[in-house]
């Protein structure tokens, strides 16, 4: 953490006003730059002399948009990327090597595990997933080759959490390398640095940028970490547009303020919803029914804003309340000020068997909430809509 208080880094923090004393950070929409000699351009490129060259390397929008998240997180270093995915890609392609083995969170992304299984898996790299609550599993399944524990939490969708000390004691204790995807809570909610994981990786199409505008990524971390994933960035190109990260770095100004609003929404709908004669179940760990709402708790300022719930009378109820809504976005992204509604069954877990879907606790009548900033009365009308139909 900076100097100042997370509020005040989000909006202060990397913000480096040009000649003209610009009061916002400005976007230098800029592939390249120039220099006063050929003198000045060699000792630029050669790192003799602090400059810009190529916006792929670095951009000063871009600059101040990883060290407002570098703040943020605690990091003392932070690169972003085109994506969250590609800031996971690079993560794994600087750190590890064909024979390594990833110790994965059951429950990730979609596309995270797509990575992991079709794509790393060719180059030598294979992952086994390990269920996020399960602790005592995940030292089990340590091999000598292992060399990242990899976990998002709370898990999309049933909310399910890892135990970050814990898993960074084991990660320490068999010096493996600890990523953990925070893009589900943000900084302002959950700051996995702090208890003891070595790299941050972000989706900032989320909550960093907070209204559904524009793609990006990050990781942050030990510069010593950070360095070989820049060194991946600088020579791949998966590197982020300075429009997105001016975009992003405006976002993040709120992102307190948002996560605050988006928690104390999720809570309100989530105790109405437990309270409902239609729903069997909801899972969101800021409810004190949650299994792990002491370590919700504990690592986390509050239930972050994924509400996730099952109805009585499987997919044909659950469409029933999603086809009700008449504020409620249906779609399956996330982090968004506007609410947004989805039956995982059918969209975002559609492509695997019934019996991996039954596995991994995927009911037909499961329907996942990321709850936006729209008034809390409109938004239980919505849903009330179809429930009580
Ligand atoms: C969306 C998401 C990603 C991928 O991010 P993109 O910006 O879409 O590439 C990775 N992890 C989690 C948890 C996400 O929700």
């Amino acid at each position: 953490m900076g100097k100042y208080s997370l509020q005040t880094e989000a909006i202060r923090s990397g913000s480096h006003p040009s000649q003209f004393h610009e009061h916002s950070e400005a976007l230098y929409l800029t592939s390249s730059f120039t220099y006063d000699s050929a003198a000045q351009a060699a000792a630029v490129f050669v790192g003799e002399q602090e400059g810009y060259i190529y916006s792929r390397f670095s951009n000063p929008t871009v600059t101040a948009m990883q060290e407002r998240l570098a703040a943020l997180e605690g990091a003392e270093a932070c690169v972003a990327t085109a994506s969250g995915m590609s800031a996971i890609l690079a993560t794994v392609m600087a750190h590890l090597s064909a024979g390594d083995h990833i110790l994965a969170s059951a429950s990730l992304f979609g596309s995270t595990i797509s990575l992991f299984n079709n794509i790393l898996k060719r180059f030598g790299i294979r992952t086994d997933y390990i269920a996020p609550a399960n602790t005592c599993g995940w030292e089990q399944s340590v091999r000598p080759e292992t060399k990242m524990i990899f976990v998002e939490t709370p898990s999309n969708p049933l909310t399910e959490l890892v135990d970050l000390g814990a898993l960074s004691s084991l990660s320490r204790k068999h010096h493996l390398l600890f990523v953990v995807d925070n893009c589900f809570c943000s900084p302002a909610v959950q700051r996995p640095l702090e208890m003891g994981a070595d790299l941050v990786i972000h989706s900032a199409t989320k909550y960093l940028d907070g209204q559904g505008r524009v793609l990006g990524g990050a990781v942050a971390g030990a510069k010593a970490m950070i360095d070989p994933v820049y060194g991946f960035l600088r020579t791949a190109g998966p590197s982020i547009s300075p429009f997105n990260a001016w975009v992003i770095l405006k976002g993040m100004e709120t992102l307190q303020i948002r996560m605050d609003a988006h928690a104390d929404n999720a809570l309100e709908l989530a105790q109405m919803l437990s309270e409902h004669p239609s729903v069997e179940r909801v899972y969101y760990p800021g409810l004190t029914s949650h299994p792990q709402h002491a370590l919700a708790m504990k690592q986390q300022k509050n239930g972050g804003g994924i509400v996730a719930f099952e109805v009585k009378g499987g997919r044909k109820k659950a469409w029933q309340v999603i086809d009700a809504c008449e504020l409620i976005s249906i779609t399956g992204n996330l982090g968004d000020v506007k609410t947004t509604i989805t039956h995982p069954a059918s969209t975002t877990h559609a492509r695997i068997s019934a019996e991996e879907r039954e596995a991994a606790g995927i009911k037909e009548g499961l329907v996942r909430i990321s709850v936006g900033l729209e008034s809390i009365v409109d938004l239980k009308t919505d849903l009330l809509r179809g429930l009580n139909d």
